[in-house]
């Protein structure tokens, strides 16, 4: 059999600079200096305003989902030569395929720090890992989880205690540490964000993961919003389960990820029945005994699994640096916004609490979609508006604790930023509300 090529002995593209898209320096913004370090794809990419010009984007919507790395481009172009099935061929380029697979498990299993034995599955998003792991539970497993959560973390569960937004992080502790004891004898399984994807605030995982183990139970936590911005330890902070999404993570590949303990994952029935899932089918069906295997029926998405991978490698080497710059954007726009009298940021702990590069914030005398889209259409900024899928959550924070979140009403504005992310996008928005503000 020959050496297998695998994904990180594939090999290297041509010149880095055919990956980048020239960038005409347009009208209105000077060319952008990015600091040594990870680079994006499409940073300033021009696009058209209303009056004809174009301008650089302000891309300012990394939480919906992030720019692809051009070390993940890098990464996707070396396979893209030998793609081929995965766990399914004996060709060389099928072994190099799975090769590079299999060792995507393991990058992705170092860079969330998840023990040697727990198992990491490949889904396509957090919403498919934490659909999953509801599909793998015991029953009657009690359920805890925050009205704080993005609707992905929210409502998969068959049953759950819904805890109301705690008005502190200590709150939140003593609220899981009540409900867990209070639940009934049996699995019991605590769900949390790790870093909010409407305040950008970060949550005390440490700490409910201590709480969830004193009560006999586990932790899975949405780290959907993390990982682009800060490392994590599953290992070090006793977390039982973490999933995450690659296109949040520079690498817009549609995969994603649940890492977690094995034991349930096994026991349960496929996630998906079909090729990959079973060991031997006749007239009764046996099911493959790894949680993995069990769990990624079908031709999986190689291709996005490398690009994730490569995502985590690139972060990996880069944390010191990625932190330290984003702070102090976000410190340039929170003070931005601070400073301007018809914005309402929002947040659940108060300004000081930690958070990474995610701010809401709403603007009187205006509805949030008219806000984006002239930001857009005017400025050349792209941004989120809406409920950022945590109804109960923004409806919280709006002051509607009816639960009456209609649609298209009670909506905010979501800035979002990461690598790539200039002070010139920040200020160009900070300069646009004030405008906005001024009509
Ligand atoms: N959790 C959080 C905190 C998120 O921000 C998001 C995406 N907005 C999700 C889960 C769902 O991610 P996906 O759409 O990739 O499944």
């Amino acid at each position: 059999m020959p050496t297998l090529l695998t994904r990180s002995t594939l090999p290297v593209p041509p010149a880095r600079s055919a990956f980048t898209p020239a960038v005409t320096p347009a009208e209105g913004a000077g060319v952008q200096v990015l600091p040594a370090g990870p680079r994006v794809i499409g940073a300033d990419v021009p696009v058209p305003v209303r009056d004809g010009r174009h301008v650089p984007y302000a891309n300012l919507d990394y939480a919906a989902s992030a720019p692809c790395l051009e070390a993940v481009h890098e990464a996707v172009t070396r396979a893209l030569p030998y793609y081929s099935s995965v766990h399914r061929g004996a060709g060389y380029a099928s072994q190099v395929t799975t090769g590079a697979y299999e060792e995507a498990r393991e990058t992705v299993r170092s860079f969330v720090g998840a023990w040697r034995r727990s198992a990491v599955v490949f889904t396509r998003n957090t919403t498919d890992a934490m659909n999953l792991l509801a599909h793998a539970v015991p029953a009657g497993t009690s359920v805890v989880v925050f009205e704080t959560e993005h609707h992905a973390s929210l409502l998969p569960w068959r049953r759950a205690v819904r805890l109301p937004a705690p008005a502190t992080p200590a709150e939140a502790i003593s609220a899981a540490d009540r409900a867990l004891r209070e639940s009934p004898v049996g699995a019991r399984l605590l769900v949390v964000t790790a870093a909010s994807n409407v305040t950008g605030e970060l949550w005390p995982i440490e700490e409910l993961a201590q709480v969830a183990r004193r009560n006999g139970a586990r932790i899975a936590v949405d780290a959907a919003q993390l990982v682009p911005h800060r490392p994590i330890d599953m290992t070090a902070l006793g977390l039982d389960y973490v999933a995450f999404s690659g296109h949040k993570l520079y690498a817009p590949f549609g995969a994603g990820v649940l890492a977690g303990r094995a034991d349930w994952l096994r026991a349960a029935g496929p996630y998906l029945k079909g090729g990959g899932a079973s060991a031997s089918v006749g007239r009764t069906t046996r099911w493959a005994a790894s949680a993995e295997q069990r769990h990624e029926a079908g031709s999986p998405n190689v291709l996005g699994v490398i690009a994730l991978a490569a995502a985590c490698e690139t972060l990996s080497d880069a944390w010191d640096s990625l932190a330290a710059r984003e702070e102090a954007l976000v410190k340039r726009l929170r003070s931005g916004l601070a400073a301007l009298p018809s914005v309402r940021e929002l947040n659940l702990w108060g300004d000081r609490a930690p958070r990474v590069g995610i701010v809401s914030f709403v603007v009187d005398g205006w509805n949030a979609r008219d806000v984006a889209l002239t930001l857009s259409e005017e400025y050349g900024i792209g941004v989120r508006d809406g409920k950022f899928c945590a109804h109960p959550f923004v409806g919280h924070l709006l002051g509607r604790d009816d639960g009456d979140c209609t649609a298209g009403r009670d909506t905010a504005v979501r800035a979002s930023l990461g690598i790539g992310t200039s002070e010139e996008h920040i200020d160009r928005l900070l300069t646009a509300l004030a405008e906005l503000a001024a009509r």
